[in-house]
């Protein structure tokens, strides 16, 4: 039976949060001399002088109806990175605890472990990059306080099967951590609907790819009310910036746009997985539902030094585990596609 107060830290249980002013406050006041700002103003524009609000109240509330969740059920974080890093130190005791890693996979789960001395068991998904369920249950250690889910999976674009998920989180104790930053490029629907299914789930989702914001840093974390408090009492006060919660409030207003980029993006992905295997060099192009593509090779070392003295940039996923002679290539404008394809074309030529 999964109960949180079994894999929290002691310390975090115990640890009163740092209080801001503002926190303590209730009521109406026109002077506010509290916080040792500077009241003559900002060298930044109005506003900046000011603390941000902590708890991002008017942001978290637009958020909640774009995605149908609670706002009790949003936690944000300075990008999913930080999401991830608060998720492993609230649950993780180091030198202690342990995770579980599914690679090939996103790298971050990885080097925030290590940053936080917490001890990696990794299985590694299936030659079509599903999750071997019966060996990660397998794999499940009494130290194991966090599994890591990445679907669509980055680098390898593809959706974890549901069913692969479901029983992790119906046969894990610990918290199941479902990284969603591709979602919105999927055609399956987001976890967050099934939050009071199951108490030990926690999606993450991220404004750094499908609506633009990557320069923002500005990550959600939905789970339960219980993990987004604790979230909450461990993060830094002003994780989130005033100027990320006022652009990102106002861009959450256009999703005629956010709808235009993603069909956009997908079309191109479509466009490029047809038009990539014609090439020599490549070998195979995996399926993806991300916006970008995992391709296999003749040699991806050549191939992306080649790429490079073109000045295209991708990334050589070549040394993850089953993803010997890969490129992660993300789908670029239909301009940077064509440039993309020509320089291929002309690889070993
Ligand atoms: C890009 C990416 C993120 C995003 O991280 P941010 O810190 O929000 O920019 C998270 N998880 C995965 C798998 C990613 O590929």
């Amino acid at each position: 039976m999964f109960k949180l107060e079994n894999i929290v830290r002691q310390n975090v249980l115990q640890m009163k949060p740092y209080s801001s002013a503002r926190d303590d406050f209730k009521g109406t006041a026109t002077v506010f001399i509290d916080a040792n700002e500077n009241n003559l103003g900002s060298l930044a524009g109005e506003h900046y002088n000011r603390y941000p609000d902590p708890h991002q109240h008017k942001l978290k509330s637009r958020i909640a109806t774009i995605k149908g969740v609670d706002p009790k059920q949003i936690f944000l974080g300075n990008g999913s990175d930080e999401c991830i890093d608060l998720l492993l130190r609230m649950v993780c005791q180091p030198g202690k605890d342990a995770l579980l890693n599914l690679p090939p996979t996103y790298g971050m789960y990885e080097v925030s472990a290590n940053l936080n001395e917490v001890h990696i068991d990794t299985v590694q998904l299936t030659a079509d990059f599903q999750i071997p369920v019966k060996q990660v249950l397998a794999s499940i250690k009494p130290e194991t306080k966090l599994i890591f889910i990445c679907s669509p999976n980055n680098p390898t674009g593809n959706n974890i099967e549901p069913e692969s998920i479901e029983t992790i989180l119906k046969n894990f104790d610990g918290l199941v951590v479902l990284d969603e930053a591709y979602i919105d490029f999927a055609d399956t629907p987001s976890w967050t609907t099934r939050l009071d299914d199951y108490p030990n789930l926690v999606v993450l989702q991220t404004f750094s790819k499908a609506w633009g914001m990557a320069g923002l840093r500005l990550g959600m974390a939905f789970a339960s009310v219980e993990i987004i408090e604790l979230l909450d009492k461990i993060k830094p006060p002003y994780n989130i910036n005033q100027a990320t919660q006022e652009l990102a409030q106002n861009a959450l207003g256009n999703d005629e746009q956010l709808k235009y980029m993603i069909e956009e993006t997908v079309q191109e992905r479509e466009l490029l997985e047809k038009a990539l295997p014609a090439l020599a060099a490549v070998e195979k192009v995996y399926p993806s539902d991300a916006n970008f593509l995992l391709v296999k090779v003749t040699d991806a070392e050549a191939l992306y030094k080649h790429l490079l003295n073109d000045g295209i940039v991708v990334r050589n996923r070549s040394n993850l585990p089953g993803c010997e002679n890969c490129l992660r290539i993300s789908v670029g404008t239909l301009e940077e596609n064509q440039l993309l394809l020509q320089s291929i074309a002309e690889f070993n030529v």
